[in-house]
């Protein structure tokens, strides 16, 4: 078992993110988030991923305060929603979650989509706040090779991190390849395909073969693909059963196995379509 609950992984810019998070897309504001980010803390999570969008950062942040756990031991991710991006936007909208937070730093911003004509100046605006601290680190998310070509061309600051959907139905390995060969991390969303493919015969037969469910099967596979994965669930028992994954290895063989249930599925947009 080559991870555990605290493995973390080092950016390119020396700062570490816990492999493992919880995702809060679609978790009510109020009780609902701020149960399911307790649930997670006391399951041993230290990696909570929300974004502008999701209308939860202030119960994210309480549920953080009324932990006992310091600050600097969580890692907070947020998201500059579109209609928020431009240089002047971006740095103000930044300020507001903060604000919502009751914090004075986050640990990772990132891009939430590639929006046409502003996302550069996004960009611009998120190496500010990195020069000053207010972020420890920025990144991006649902960028292809080609906005990150565009973004590696324009900046001397490269991202330290892109989100993308990406499970075994969306095994996008050139896009793994080319963040493996720029030192950008790819981080998993949508890892359990929301739900929808956990009935898939293949999956559930490695799940039995392990002892475990087919969620588990799937956070553990993007585990062993190295890479950063937030499986979302405002459900206790499965924020625990999510986070119990470090016990046990699926073989070489059914990680190719599963590679290749590869059939381009999307819940989400695809982000070669977005203007
Ligand atoms: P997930 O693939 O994480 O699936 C979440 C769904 O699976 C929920 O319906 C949840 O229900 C259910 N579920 C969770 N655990 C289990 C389990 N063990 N067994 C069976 N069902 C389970 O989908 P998300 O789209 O939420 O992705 C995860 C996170 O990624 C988001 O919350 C968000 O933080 C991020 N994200 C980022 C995007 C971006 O554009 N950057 C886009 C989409 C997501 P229940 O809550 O009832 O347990």
């Amino acid at each position: 078992m080559s991870k555990s609950i605290e493995s973390k992984a080092t950016l390119n810019n020396g700062v570490e993110i816990p492999f493992l998070g919880l995702g809060v897309y679609m978790i009510n504001s109020g009780a609902e988030t701020e149960n399911a980010v307790r649930w997670a803390l006391e399951a041993g999570y230290r990696h909570i991923d929300t974004a502008q969008l999701y209308g939860n950062e202030r119960d994210v942040g309480r549920a953080v305060h009324k932990s006992d756990i310091p600050r600097e031991e969580i890692f907070l991710t947020t998201k500059v929603w579109n209609a928020n991006q431009g240089y002047d936007k971006t740095i103000r909208s930044l300020q507001e979650s903060l604000k919502k937070f009751e914090f004075d730093y986050l640990d990772l911003f990132l891009i939430h989509w590639p929006v046409q004509n502003v996302r550069n100046d996004t960009w611009k605006a998120m190496t500010t706040l990195l020069e000053e601290g207010t972020c420890r680190a920025i990144g991006v998310s649902n960028y292809t090779i080609r906005h990150l070509k565009e973004l590696l061309n324009e900046s001397s600051v490269a991202p330290t991190i892109n989100q993308v959907e990406f499970n075994p139905f969306l095994f996008q390995k050139d896009l793994l390849e080319f963040c493996r060969s720029n030192d950008i991390q790819l981080e998993a969303y949508t890892p359990l395909t929301r739900g929808r493919r956990l009935n898939d015969k293949t999956l559930l037969m490695i799940a039995e073969k392990n002892h475990k469910t087919s969620a588990q099967i799937l956070i553990r596979w993007a585990l062993q693909h190295d890479i950063v994965v937030i499986p979302k669930s405002a459900n206790k028992d499965r924020i625990y059963e999510n986070s119990d994954v470090f016990d046990f290895n699926i073989s070489d063989d059914d990680i190719r196995t599963l590679d290749s249930l590869k059939e381009n599925y999307r819940v989400c947009w695809n982000p070669t379509n977005v203007t």
